[in-house]
């Protein structure tokens, strides 16, 4: 049968993948993903076909992998990250009904939840919630019921998508929303780049998140009601019962 993968390639470099990711890509003759994460791994694939589309070609990118898998070469779709979050997974496999059979396979890798928390120590030890700023596929109205939701239920929260040019103020706005239930002394974290270039990682609190720059790049963490900062990390403890 015709073969897909869908591939999580964690947040950047090679350590950071899984195994299973790279014997993927291997086994790929074609490899399809947005420009940024093809250019991560272009060079240790010369001998590879790379069709790489630009930021919101999404369903263009399906297409193509499905069409070059259906033509019977093996093909990985990459993420960053893992593919299943905020990733390509859920439309190739709504794409894929439109084709021949395809023996799709999910590669699961480091989400940026959890490649950021490392970073900042442990702070999503406890329930936590992850939620994308990013409105262009979800009204602004319902992340903002999200973000309060997940404020009153004193959830670690774990923001993607925190800004971007156009969307400049949205932290902000989300901190606003979060400062109706969280004091302004809550610890938060901010990640930048991790695993890559210029990676970084910063303990703050929730009242200087709010004056505080993201970009797309950056993944935004902000500590439940018994988070600390300790050794100068995030650390969010296990449970409620000793706080
Ligand atoms: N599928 C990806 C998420 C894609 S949404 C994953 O599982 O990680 C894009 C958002 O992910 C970015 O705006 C940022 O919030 C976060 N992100 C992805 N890679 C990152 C990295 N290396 N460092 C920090 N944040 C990252």
């Amino acid at each position: 049968m015709k073969k897909l993968y869908v591939v999580g390639l964690g947040p950047g470099d090679e350590q950071n993948m899984t195994g299973r990711a790279l014997a993927a890509l291997e086994e790929s003759e074609v490899i399809v993903g947005y420009t940024a994460y093809v250019d991560l791994i272009r060079a240790r694939y010369p001998e590879k076909a790379f069709l790489a589309t630009a930021m919101r070609g999404e369903v263009e990118r399906c297409r193509m992998a499905l069409e070059a898998a259906c033509g019977g070469r093996t093909v990985a779709v990459v993420s960053s990250g893992d593919a299943g979050v905020y990733g390509m997974a859920g439309l190739v496999y709504e794409l894929a009904q439109g084709y021949d059979p395809i023996d799709i396979e999910v590669v699961p890798g480091v989400t940026a939840a959890c490649s950021g928390a490392a970073l900042l120590g442990a702070p999503l030890i406890h329930d936590f919630a992850v939620i994308s700023l990013s409105d262009l596929l979800t009204p602004w109205e319902l992340i903002e019921r999200r973000l309060d939701a997940a404020g009153r239920a004193d959830f670690c929260i774990c923001l993607y998508n925190p800004a971007s040019r156009r969307r400049a103020d949205y932290l902000r706005r989300a901190c606003d929303i979060l400062l109706r239930s969280r004091a302004p002394e809550t610890v938060a974290g901010l990640v930048r780049n991790a695993g890559r270039a210029g990676e970084s990682a910063r303990v703050l609190t929730l009242g200087e998140l709010r004056e505080a720059q993201a970009d797309m790049f950056t993944t935004v963490f902000i500590g439940n009601s018994q988070t600390k900062k300790l050794s100068g990390g995030m650390v969010t403890p296990r449970g409620y019962r000793d706080a």
